[in-house]
């Protein structure tokens, strides 16, 4: 099983939109750009909303036969480790195997000993094509490397293991997932990285590192566009140089975790990879939901009251709500609308105050953070909530297809 060039991950935290999403892509292919969509869930998510990953295969299918989409499509097991992959295993066709707590832990017996030596021949200077210095590499180098990261690879075999001894070799995609540790993996950091993937024998055809710059939740980068397209830019050109030298899957691709939102470097993103010829897949943040609020909203009524009850209800609950994504997001409480304040809007005031678009006066980034982490008080609602998902259909459906379409495939894909 082999993921397209380009492929967008959308995650659907109530399973409603998953039609909505499927007509961004296929507005996409009608417009030359061929996508796979992948629809991704983490553990995380289905806790706090109390599903299960067969709901997510479910409501795709759904989705699919609905709209006789007949090319590949995928169910992400998004972050998954060894201890919560089994109930995955059924229902997904891609698992990203998420190591990033497992860095800097020491490999047991002479592994790190055996990682060193086996890439001697890297030490002194190294020529990759399309990268300008020559890349200085010596032996500390290697071991620092290796102490940082081997430990972490070793765990993403078992986990692969685990998984294709359960659904068999070349029945499913593998990503390895770095993104969610403190610091930026370098372009050397990812050649000898790979190294470890291939010695661990891991079929990988999506690499996740940790970019430079901030990638919150919902907002837009954050950091030196320069630095982040040089690094793009030498993460695509040691790509290129592993698959030969290590024997790896030839469409491996870098994969943008928390990639929605991102705009100020899309164009960069999008001009190397017509550079190298190559292909991504953008994961983005779960952000669809932010559209069901400002469709919700929008419908005014019973509709309006859900989107500003979930607001209000968040700002008692910050600390609870904020705790777990608090390394993803950095919210101004100071600049948060108050009760009162929301009490006084209409719909197109709540749409305009949490759509993503910057040019809006009354777009407000702070109150868009919270609301995309509060997804807990809706999925608390219950039925009154999905009810009002059915009952505002056109209008959510409207935001869900344009904000995927307009304002992430196309300056990404297709301009
Ligand atoms: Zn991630």
């Amino acid at each position: 099983m082999k993921i397209s060039k380009y492929s967008i991950g959308t995650g659907d935290r109530f399973a409603h939109e998953c039609k909505a999403q499927l007509e961004a892509v296929i507005k996409a292919c009608e417009e030359g750009a061929d996508i796979s969509p992948v629809w991704n869930k983490s553990d995380r998510e289905h806790q706090i909303i109390g599903t299960s990953p067969p709901d997510t295969k479910t409501a795709a299918d759904q989705a699919v036969k609905d709209l006789n989409w007949e090319k590949p499509y995928f169910i992400d097991a998004d972050h998954i480790n060894i201890n919560n992959d089994d109930g995955f295993i059924e229902s997904s066709n891609f698992f990203t195997l998420d190591v990033a707590d497992y860095i800097a832990k020491t490999p047991e017996g002479d592994a790190l000993e055996k990682f060193i030596e086996n890439n001697k021949k890297f030490e002194g200077s190294l020529s990759i094509p399309d990268i300008e210095e020559e890349l200085k590499i010596d032996k500390d180098m290697i071991r620092k490397i290796g102490e940082k990261f081997l430990f972490a690879v070793m765990e993403a075999g078992k986990i692969y293991r685990h998984i294709e001894s359960k659904k068999g070799k070349d029945n499913f995609v593998t990503e390895v997932s770095m993104d969610e540790s403190d610091q930026a993996q370098t372009p050397v950091e990812m050649l000898f990285i790979l190294s470890m993937i291939a010695q661990e024998k891991i079929p990988v055809q999506t690499i996740a590192p940790k970019f430079t710059g901030r990638f919150n939740k919902g907002v837009d980068y954050e950091g030196s566009v320069e630095k982040f397209t040089q690094e793009f830019d030498q993460d695509l050109a040691v790509i290129n140089f592993a698959v030969k030298e290590f024997g790896l899957p030839d469409n491996l691709k870098l994969s943008v975790h928390s990639g929605s939102d991102k705009f100020s470097i899309y164009g960069p993103i999008s001009k190397t990879l017509k550079k190298y010829n190559a292909g991504v897949h953008l994961k983005t943040a779960g952000t669809t939901w932010l559209e069901e609020l400002i469709g919700l909203a929008e419908a005014e009524g019973e509709g309006l009251k859900i989107a500003k009850e979930i607001y209000k209800q968040s700002l008692p609950r910050f600390d609870e709500l904020c705790g777990p994504y608090a390394t993803v997001i950095d919210i101004d409480k100071e600049k948060l609308p108050s009760p009162e304040e929301i009490d006084g809007w209409d719909g197109i005031k709540y749409g305009n105050a949490l759509r993503h678009d910057q040019s809006c006066e009354e777009y407000n980034m702070h109150f868009r953070q919270l609301l995309h982490v509060s997804y807990k008080l809706a999925a608390e609602m219950g039925a009154r909530f999905t009810d009002g998902l059915e009952s505002c259909r056109e209008q959510i459906a409207k935001n869900v297809t344009e904000n995927l379409f307009d304002r992430h495939i196309k300056p990404l894909f297709i301009d």
